[in-house]
This record gives C-alpha cells, sequence and structure tokens, in this order.
C-alpha cells in the first residue's frame, strides 16, 4: 500500500455522501435537551419544511432513527397485513432487498424480474393491476433510483399505470438515492409512501430514516395488522403533533438536517436538480468518451445521481476499485451481486460540484491508465469539460 497520507480521500460511493462543512458544524453542538420547552419551535418548522423536499401538502414526514432500510420496514408494516399482496419489479440489489425484506415480513410478492440496466416496467405493471379485477394488490412498489445500476424508473408513469388499470392500490416508492437530488413529487404522482434516508442526497451522516406518508396511507394504518413498535407511526403521531419524539430523537442529525434542508432551499431544489443533471452528464460524457458503456441500457434509465460503469471484458472491477482505494485515497461504488467484477460506481450526489465531479473523472483515467485500460487519455475529461462549460451558458435552458 503506498497511499498517500495528505490530502482529502475522494469518496465517490453513492452513499454516505460529502457531509457540507456547514451541515458538519451543525451536527457538532453539546448534546440537549429532548424534551426542552422550546423544542417545537424547532421540531415543527423543520417537519412542515420536510413536506416541501418531498412536494407534498397533504402528507406527513416521520424521521426514524435508523437507515433507510428502516424506512422500508415503517412503509411495509405501518400499512399492510401479513399475508396482504404486493406487486414489485427487481432489477437491482436494493429493490431486491426490498423484495427481501417484504417476503420476510409475511407479505405475498408477487415479483417480476426485469434485466439489470431497466428500470420499473410501466406496461407490464399496468397490465397485471388490469387483471387483477378482485384488487388483491394492496400496494405497487416502485425503486425510483436503482443504486446498484444507476437507474431511474418513471414513477408518474407507475401512477399512470394504476389510473389506467382504474386499480386503488397504493404506491410507495423508494427514494432512498433519488429524494432531495433528483426531482420527487409526491402529491402529484399520488405516492402514498416515500422513503429516504439521510447519508444520500441529503449529505448527512447515516442514522434517520426519512419517510413521508401520504393521508390514505396514514388511514391504512388503522387497520394494517402487521406487527410494529419500534417503527409504530402511531406513537409518532401522538408526540410529533406537540414536537416531540416517542423515545430519544437523534438530535445532533436532525440539527444536521435543519441545515441541510436550508442548504437546498438557498440553492432552490430546482437548481439542485439541475446541477446532479449536469454534473451526471458531465460523466456520462466522459464514459462515452473513454468507450465504455453504462449499465443503464437506454437514456432515459439515466440517473443522476449514480453512473454504473462497465469494464471492458477481462478487466475485473472489483481489483480495479480494491486498487483506486490503495493507490489513491478513491472510493467508488463496486459492483453487486449480479454485476460484480463487472461495473464500478460512480455516485455523484449531494455536496458535489464540477471541480470535484473533474478531480474524480481525471483520477479515473489515472486508475485506467495503470489498469492497462484501452483509452484515450484526457478524453473523458476533454468531453467533460466541454459540456460542463456549453451547458453552464444554457443553465436554464438545461433545467427547464
Ligand atoms: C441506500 C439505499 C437504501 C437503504 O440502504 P441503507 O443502507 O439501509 O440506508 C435503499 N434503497 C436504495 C435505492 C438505496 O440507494
Amino acid at each position: 500500500m503506498t497511499r498517500s497520507l495528505v490530502g482529502t480521500p475522494a469518496l465517490f460511493i453513492p452513499g454516505p455522501t460529502n457531509v457540507p462543512e456547514r451541515v458538519r458544524s451543525a451536527i457538532d453542538i453539546p448534546m440537549e435537551d429532548q424534551r426542552a420547552p422550546d423544542l417545537p419551535e424547532f421540531t415543527l418548522p423543520l417537519f412542515a419544511d420536510l413536506k416541501k423536499v418531498f412536494k407534498t401538502e397533504s402528507g406527513q414526514v416521520f424521521l426514524f432513527p435508523s437507515s433507510g432500510t428502516g424506512g422500508w420496514e415503517a412503509a411495509m408494516t405501518n400499512t399492510l397485513s401479513p399475508g396482504d399482496k404486493v406487486l414489485i419489479a427487481s432489477f437491482g440489489q436494493f429493490s431486491h432487498l426490498w423484495v427481501d425484506l417484504c417476503q420476510r415480513q409475511g407479505f405475498d410478492v408477487e415479483v417480476v424480474d426485469v434485466d439489470w440496466g431497466e428500470g420499473v416496467p410501466v406496461e407490464r405493471f399496468q397490465e397485471i393491476l388490469a387483471a387483477d379485477t378482485e384488487h388483491e394488490i394492496k400496494a405497487v412498489l416502485a425503486t425510483h433510483n436503482e443504486t446498484a445500476t444507476g437507474v431511474t424508473s418513471d414513477i408518474a408513469g407507475v401512477r399512470g399505470a394504476l389510473d389506467a388499470a382504474g386499480h386503488p392500490a397504493m404506491l410507495f416508492v423508494d427514494g432512498v438515492s433519488s429524494i432531495a437530488s433528483i426531482d420527487f413529487r409526491m402529491d402529484e404522482w399520488g405516492v402514498d409512501v416515500a422513503v429516504s434516508g439521510s447519508q444520500k442526497g441529503f449529505m448527512l451522516p447515516a442514522g434517520l430514516a426519512i419517510v413521508c406518508f401520504s393521508q390514505k396511507a396514514l388511514k391504512a394504518a388503522g387497520s394494517a395488522t402487521s406487527r410494529r413498535c419500534y417503527f409504530d407511526i402511531a406513537d409518532m403521531i401522538r408526540t410529533n403533533k406537540d414536537g416531540y419524539f416517542p423515545y430519544t430523537p437523534p438530535m445532533s442529525l436532525i440539527r444536521g438536517l435543519r441545515a441541510s434542508v436550508d442548504m437546498l432551499f438557498e440553492e432552490g431544489l430546482e437548481n439542485v436538480f439541475a446541477r446532479h443533471y449536469r454534473l451526471a452528464e458531465a460523466v456520462r460524457r466522459a464514459v462515452s468518451a473513454w468507450g465504455l458503456s453504462l449499465c443503464a441500457t437506454e437514456p432515459k434509465w439515466h440517473s443522476d445521481t449514480v453512473s454504473a460503469i462497465y469494464l471492458p471484458e477481462g478487466v475485473d472491477s472489483g481489483a480495479f476499485v480494491k486498487y483506486a482505494y490503495q493507490q489513491y485515497g478513491i472510493s467508488y461504488g463496486v459492483g453487486l451481486s449480479k454485476v460484480a467484477g463487472r461495473v464500478f460506481r460512480i455516485g455523484h450526489l449531494g455536496a458535489l460540484n464540477e471541480t470535484m465531479i473533474l478531480s474524480i473523472i481525471g483520477a479515473t483515467e489515472l486508475v485506467m491508465r495503470d489498469f492497462d485500460v484501452a483509452f484515450q487519455t484526457g478524453s473523458g475529461v476533454a468531453a467533460a469539460v466541454e459540456y460542463l462549460h456549453e451547458s453552464n451558458k444554457n443553465i436554464r435552458d438545461i433545467a427547464a
């Protein structure tokens, strides 16, 4: 191991993401009294502002001390009963893990297997929903951004499929690696539960599941008989309404969340989405200039938060990722499960700017050069610089 001991480690995994200095300072505070009389002055406006991040007026946001996986569990156990049927597509490690959680929770899971590199099969879903005339399917589950493959799905399309089939099932969305980075519209898309987590677009350490329930999902909680205790929203509803929590809240993270939401609003959500698009597009231009291809098979699946990149046949992406870490302190996402050894992933979400994205594109060229991957040195950097330069001039058109 010859890695230099100086310089900043380059964290380009798709979560946890870089925590901005302002958020770190907000977290680094003396411990405080979670029953203080003035706490609601802080918590109630935060709950209200979080609704704006989900783009909902009528929904309710809950903060659970857990990673995103706990958010899935909260979504499922609060709204459904054992044996209830759910429809989900599996097309990557995260959608696969959600299937696994549903099975272990005792739901009747109808899984549509889709090739890795594609997303939620909207037309197939519509056929299945139309054929379910008894309305046995209680919830349709969609992974908005599959972090293993860098694939973003069309949630408005899934809503369209439910409506076209006249089906009353609830719509649950895993937005852990999309919300606060890629446009998400809870109310407009008729989403009933949206799950996110602190360590991706929210630019915080791991430790908070940020979950939003629609009125329909809140109502479903009244009759859902799945066993739940820690993740029971009833306890949250009872205490959150006065600005408190049913058990010790991770106040440091919640203070950090306030700073993160402030930063998102100061930049403007639409500008945050446009920035993610531009930086992702710079990576995609570089990948294409290198002569490599993405795991996402078509532009309509391109993710603005993570790119999974195939290395040429014969190059072990696991060894590539390990070498980059040991030699240069670069952390890439590894290839998971079906694409292990084939892809490496560049996470480009959260607190990221042009300088950082050009540094990882340039450093990736160095790693490829060391690894004898055939490509034209400088081609990816050149393509990214040209694109960033041009798109800066047209930033309003791109955001539109
Ligand atoms: C990160 C992630 C999760 C949650 O993982 P945790 O490690 O439990 O936070 C779920 N779904 C997707 C799509 C993710 O990217």
